[in-house]
């Protein structure tokens, strides 16, 4: 009998939720849906998105026109970073050395058009310092970007923190919140932020849907030109199934938030601490850190990220090595880097849902230390 395959990649992207599909399904299969119609069909689709506007803003504690729905992750981020600094006045933007790349290359892009952009250092743990932060926000700083969750060692940022600065300083500040729904609050009034990007695939909904949650009185400007969709900050007609689909399972992200966690992190903590006890030579990445309950980054010397992935996955366990695989190629984790100690070739990261189980783990526990044993003495 063929054992099923173990996921432990869910920062990668989450499994559609069955709650989400449904409220898709006849969306996708129904009557034409452009919600910018006049007509009776095109009212009837401005319904729906209205309606999963509503509902997202309600598990943000937002306004519906405080939501601005996008194709991607990557997308909210690059519209709260390009959106924000072409109506600024100055050119200097703070963020920090371990964002997502979504954020990296958008703020590499602005320094070759003239921008400066400080990226802050973290420490071993992999967080930012407030102090530092604080200094190196200037006059002409047009935005203060730091992600909320790291998607690769899992470490929490002070946004709260670090947004309450920026304020002060009168800078807006954004977040890259990706990695959060479903394990940490996002309550936009406690954070306190002025932009924040969520990524539906990351929390049981659709890829392809992206929000930036845009607070009242923070201007951007488009980055995609045409129709005056989405209150003239992004055109494009609007992908109905697939915000209705984001709306449903943000809220059951949230609702369940309480209950996953603790149960989630106890299977977490299992799995960390019976690898470091049981594998010579392992460590976890960002270990120190106030840390998502969900995800651990475990490096084992001498055994190459790219090696351990493909080896687990032939076990039936499917991991990222380090950093997100672009085009399939691992490359060496810049988070790991940031960190300033260990191999940043060697981070392999685990990361749960809420449909892992026990089992899971424990079939996980079999596998790992004889695949490091392996994979050691073949080098
Ligand atoms: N930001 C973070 C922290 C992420 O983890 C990801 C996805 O890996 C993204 C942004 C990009 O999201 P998307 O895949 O929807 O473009």
């Amino acid at each position: 009998m063929t054992q099923t395959r173990i996921y432990l990649d869910y920062a990668a992207t989450a499994p559609l939720l069955p709650e989400a599909l449904a409220a898709m399904m006849p969306l996708l299969a129904g009557a034409p849906q452009n919600a910018s119609s006049l007509h009776f069909e095109g009212r009837r689709a401005r319904a729906v998105l209205d309606e999963a506007r509503e509902r997202i803003a309600a598990c943000l504690g937002a306004k519906r026109r405080e939501i601005v729905f996008c194709a991607s992750g990557s997308e909210a981020d690059t519209l709260a970073i390009f959106g924000t600094a072409r109506l600024r006045p100055g050119r200097h933007i703070v963020s920090c050395a371990v964002e997502h790349h979504a954020v990296l290359r958008a703020l590499e892009s602005l320094e070759s058009a003239g921008y400066d952009v400080t990226l802050l250092p973290v420490d071993r743990a992999g967080v930012v310092d407030p102090q530092r932060f604080e200094s190196a926000l200037r006059p002409e700083t047009a935005l203060a970007s730091v992600m909320y969750a790291n998607n690769e060692i899992g470490s929490i940022e002070p946004i709260a923190e670090l947004a309450a600065i920026a304020h002060r300083r009168g800078v807006p500040f954004h977040s890259d919140a990706v990695q959060a729904p479903g394990w940490l609050p996002i309550d936009v009034d406690a954070l306190p932020v002025d932009l924040m990007s969520l990524s539906a695939h990351k929390f049981g909904g659709p890829a392809g849907v992206g929000v930036l949650y845009v607070r009242d009185g923070s201007a951007i400007a488009p980055i995609v030109y045409g129709g005056g969709q989405e209150a003239g900050r992004r055109a494009g007609t609007e992908h109905l199934a697939g915000v209705m689909g984001a709306a449903v399972a943000l809220e059951l992200a949230e609702a369940r938030r309480t209950q996953n966690g603790p149960r989630v992190a106890t299977m977490r903590d299992r799995l960390e601490q019976h690898l470091l006890a049981t594998i010579a030579r392992s460590r976890v990445n960002g270990a120190g850190a106030v840390r998502l309950p969900n995800l651990t980054n475990l490096a084992f010397s001498g055994v190459t990220a790219e090696a351990m992935a493909v080896r687990l996955d032939l076990e039936g366990i499917a991991i990222s090595p380090g950093a997100a695989c672009t085009s399939g190629v691992a490359e060496p984790s810049h988070v790991v880097a940031a960190l300033g100690d260990g191999d940043a070739r060697e981070a392999v990261r685990f990361s749960l849902g809420p449909t892992t189980t026990s089992d899971e783990i424990e079939r996980t526990l079999q596998i790992v230390p004889a695949a490091v044993a392996e994979l050691r003495r073949g080098e």
